[in-house]
Formats: C-alpha cells, sequence, structure tokens
C-alpha cells in the first residue's frame, strides 16, 4: 500500500512546469497566500497576521506573536516570515512553487492557531522550545492538522523541494522532526476514510514511517 502510495506522490510533485510549479515571486506574493489560507481554513486569524522577509542559513518559513502585542489587554498579533533567498531559484533547484508555499504556510498558520487558542495550544509551543522529543511531536501534530484541512499535497511539495537542497545531515533531522511526501499521503488517504481519526492521531500523531505503516495496517484489518 504504501509502495503504490509513494508512487503517485513522486507522479504528482513531478508534473512538468504549468501553474502548479508557478514560483513564489515575492512578499507581496506570499501575503496574497497567507490571506487566502486564513480565508479559506482559518478565519480566526483573520486581520490579526502580517508577512514580512527575514534570513536564515537553515530555515524557510517561521511562525511568531508580534512581541509587544503579548503586552496584557492587546489583542495579540502575528507574523509569519518568509526567507525569500532560500525560496529562490539555485543552480540545478527551481524555486519553491506557490503549492509547496501554501503547504508550509498552512503548517505555519496552524502553529498560529495553537497561539491563538489558549493555554493549552501555547503550552504545546513553549514545550517545543526546551524539549527536542515535544518539538517533534508538535512539528508532526502541526503537519497532520495541515493535512486535515486539506495542504498535504503543497505541503508533500515543500517537502520533497527541500529534501532536494539540504545537506544528508540537515535532510536527517527534518526528516526526524516533520512528515515527508510517504507518510502525508498516507494520513491523507486516512484521513479522507475516516475524518473521525484526526480526534486520536492529534493527541498522539505517529512520529515515523514505521508508526505511519502501522497505523495504516492496524486500520486496515
Ligand atoms: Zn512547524
Amino acid at each position: 500500500m504504501t509502495g503504490r502510495l509513494l508512487g503517485s506522490v513522486a507522479l504528482w510533485v513531478c508534473l512538468p512546469a504549468g501553474l502548479s510549479a508557478a514560483p513564489l515571486r515575492d512578499l507581496a506574493h506570499a501575503k496574497r497566500l497567507v490571506d487566502g489560507v486564513i480565508a479559506r481554513s482559518m478565519p480566526e486569524l483573520s486581520g490579526r497576521v502580517s508577512v514580512r522577509a527575514f534570513s536564515h542559513r537553515a530555515d524557510h518559513f517561521r511562525a511568531q506573536p508580534r512581541w509587544w502585542s503579548l503586552l496584557p489587554f492587546v489583542k495579540t498579533r502575528y507574523v509569519v516570515c518568509v526567507n525569500l533567498r532560500a525560496t529562490a531559484e539555485v543552480s540545478g533547484c527551481r524555486a519553491l512553487s506557490v503549492k509547496g508555499a501554501e503547504g508550509v504556510i498552512a503548517h505555519e498558520l496552524v502553529h498560529l492557531r495553537d497561539m491563538a487558542s489558549g493555554w493549552r495550544g501555547m503550552g504545546r509551543v513553549i514545550g517545543a522550545l526546551f524539549s527536542r522529543k515535544k518539538e517533534i511531536v508538535n512539528e508532526h501534530r502541526t503537519d497532520l492538522q495541515a493535512v486535515a484541512l486539506g495542504y498535504g499535497k503543497g505541503l508533500a511539495v515543500f517537502r520533497h523541494w527541500i529534501s532536494r537542497r539540504l545537506a544528508p545531515k540537515a535532510l536527517d533531522i527534518k526528516r526526524q522532526t516533520y512528515y515527508f511526501p510517504t507518510e502525508i499521503a498516507a494520513l491523507e488517504r486516512l484521513l479522507k476514510q475516516q475524518p473521525a481519526l484526526l480526534v486520536e492521531l492529534d493527541r498522539s500523531p505517529p512520529i515515523s514511517l514505521a508508526e505511519v505503516e502501522a497505523l495504516v495496517r492496524r486500520l486496515s484489518r
């Protein structure tokens, strides 16, 4: 089953240049993508998220509160940071596509939705700052929520794209931290068949390909 899923994902991410492969162009473009995901999927963040550029050696996107808005009696505002230099075309590797950018933006906005949801969500975010184990669980959970919202294909495109730009050691760390296309495709299929499964998986997300495959086997019996 996993092999078939891997084949279908590989076919999808290798589509020829066209609309789905159009690149992320600039900050205004990223802002339109952020606004679109919020309007379609997370309206509770409407009017609370700005977008700015940042530069970093390893990170491509980030999401965080605007620190001044953490003052008492101020409604918290957030920012999605986009590393435009890292998402641009380099020799031998295409720029990040709109589809991939939308997938990872959905992931970042799920983080912000958690932060905006109250102490429980904020506790997950803070816990992940101090514990690698909690970070891994929280990032998988965040991916899972983005998949459940319908951004799995975009997220798979982003992870496939990034896997071609990272050194082996950095890629290993990313693979421990996030889902990659095979796992995303399996989870998309499971959630489509059994949407109620999201509640169980949100509490305890599978955090490796082996765990995803074990879940698929358990639910296929
Ligand atoms: Zn994340």
